[in-house]
């Protein structure tokens, strides 16, 4: 097993890498910046190093001060929980090249999926269902473009082949908006990603957000471990996550899984990972992967019963997977909120220092995070400060345990979005379950798309 890890990041990711290792037997190091010596992980971890200032840009994301603090406490590996450097190919590069074990995929495989139309292109030769497109990059023949769209039909949404966090996206409804439309994304693109490059597919007008786990072990071994829905979302941010997915039969789980897992092997893929979909009217249509363990991956945990940061650490130590495709069994319901610390009506970030502070508890309830009493939450990150999972037999049980779990829950002198999630909970749609990715913002009156 590995010796020691570095864990690059913060809040309740870290704190959530850092008893995975302590389970293990593995020695943490802790590395933060000025404003965050006070996190939970960072009093519990072995030692800790102060690796900058508060700005992600001087701190997490400095690549340098990162690898210098592996060497200085002479760590095996370095965990990059999500966000910050976690799908950074070039910091995957630097952390092999410097000697020390990536917990993730190689930097090719990063770089192969994190540009959209390579990672397409080799879904689609490993099977996996996409949305159809120009399958590769639009180029500056107009009238190519026309009758490509013609041929997709409309509406189509234009990609950037560099984009993320839900930017560098232009829905297409009629052909006299298209190549000004292609004109824009591109120059948006080129500015925002530094990539020039869009892509054309069919624009889905009602799709759930459905997403497969996979764990690959890099030796030729992958599995899937079935899918969660998170068509729950706020500007293309996720607020409420589930597993599995409403109305997914084990069928479908099956065909999807299969395709997910087979085209792990093909790509080379090491590590924990996530095929996202939209899915509609019964069918699977691949958007993208996620190359790093994913903040919703406790549903999948606890349906499962599978440690997925324990995997991941034992997949990064060179182990082949302990355990094959009939050995994972998708057992009862489980569904996650996010508690973020901010206005629950403007959404704008509220940090501060928390006063009184409660966790719920219970038969089936799980709260992942970093806040405790006193604990002040910085303005420079994130304002997820928590995770509320609950776990039940079936699904009714487990939203039930969650409206419990909420109204115990206690977070005082910073606002936070409980009550969003208390109404999301509440609400006759999502209790039927099912809802598309529109749902919440038209329940906000926000209007959809
Ligand atoms: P990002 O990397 O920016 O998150 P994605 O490709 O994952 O980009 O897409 C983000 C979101 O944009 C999706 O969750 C979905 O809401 C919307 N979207 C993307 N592609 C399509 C499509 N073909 N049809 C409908 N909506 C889409």
């Amino acid at each position: 097993m590995l010796d020691k890890v570095v864990i690059a990041n913060r809040g309740e990711i870290a704190l959530r890498i850092l008893r995975a290792c302590k389970e293990l037997g593995i020695k943490t190091v802790a590395v933060h910046s000025t404003v965050d010596r006070n996190l939970k992980h960072v009093l519990l971890a072995d030692e800790a190093i102060c690796i900058g200032k508060a700005p992600a840009a001087e701190s997490y994301l400095d690549i340098p001060r990162i690898i210098s603090a592996a060497e200085i406490t002479d760590a095996a590996a370095i965990h990059p929980g999500y966000g910050f450097l976690a799908e950074n190919a070039d910091f995957a590069e630097q952390v092999e090249k410097s000697g020390f074990v990536f917990v993730g995929p190689t930097a090719d495989v990063i770089r192969l999926m994190g540009d959209k139309v390579s990672a397409i292109k080799a879904m689609k030769k490993a099977g996996v269902p996409c949305v159809p497109g120009s399958d590769g990059p639009l180029d500056d023949d107009d009238e190519r473009n026309i009758k490509l769209a013609k041929r997709i039909g409309y509406p189509i949404i234009i990609k950037a082949a560099g984009g993320g966090g839900g930017r560098g996206m232009r829905v297409v409804r009629q052909e006299s908006e298209l190549l000004s439309a292609i004109r824009m994304t591109q120059n948006e693109a080129r500015a925002a990603f530094g990539n020039p490059v869009v892509y054309m597919e069919k624009f889905l007008e009602n799709p759930r957000h459905v997403e497969v786990q996979v764990l690959a072990d890099g030796q030729g071994n992958a599995v899937h471990l079935g899918e969660r829905d998170c068509s729950m979302q706020r500007r293309h941010q996720k607020v409420v996550e589930e597993a599995p997915a409403p109305g997914i039969t084990p069928e479908m789980r099956k065909f999807i899984g299969e395709r997910c897992a087979k085209a792990c092997i093909e790509i080379g893929y090491r590590g924990a990972g996530t095929f996202e979909f939209l899915y509609e009217n019964g069918e699977f249509y691949f958007i993208e992967m996620n190359t790093r363990i994913q903040v919703e991956h406790p549903v999948t945990e606890m349906v499962t019963g599978i440690d997925l940061i324990k995997e991941q650490l034992r997949i990064a130590a060179g182990r082949q997977l302990s355990f094959n495709q009939e050995d994972v069994v998708i057992r009862g319901h489980a569904v996650e909120c996010r508690i973020n610390a901010e206005d629950p009506e403007t959404f704008v970030p509220s940090p501060g220092q928390i006063t009184r502070f409660h966790s719920p508890g219970g038969f089936g309830v799980r709260w992942d995070s970093h806040v405790y009493a006193e604990y002040k939450v910085p303005p420079n990150y994130d304002s997820m400060i928590g995770k509320l999972i609950t776990y039940g037999e079936n699904r009714d049980i487990a939203i039930a345990r969650m409206r419990n779990a909420l109204n115990e829950l206690i977070i005082e002198n910073i606002k936070t979005n409980i009550p969003l999630q208390k109404s999301i909970m509440a609400d006759e749609n999502f209790q039927h379950g099912g809802t598309n990715i529109h749902y919440l913002e038209k329940k906000l009156g926000l209007g959809g798309h």
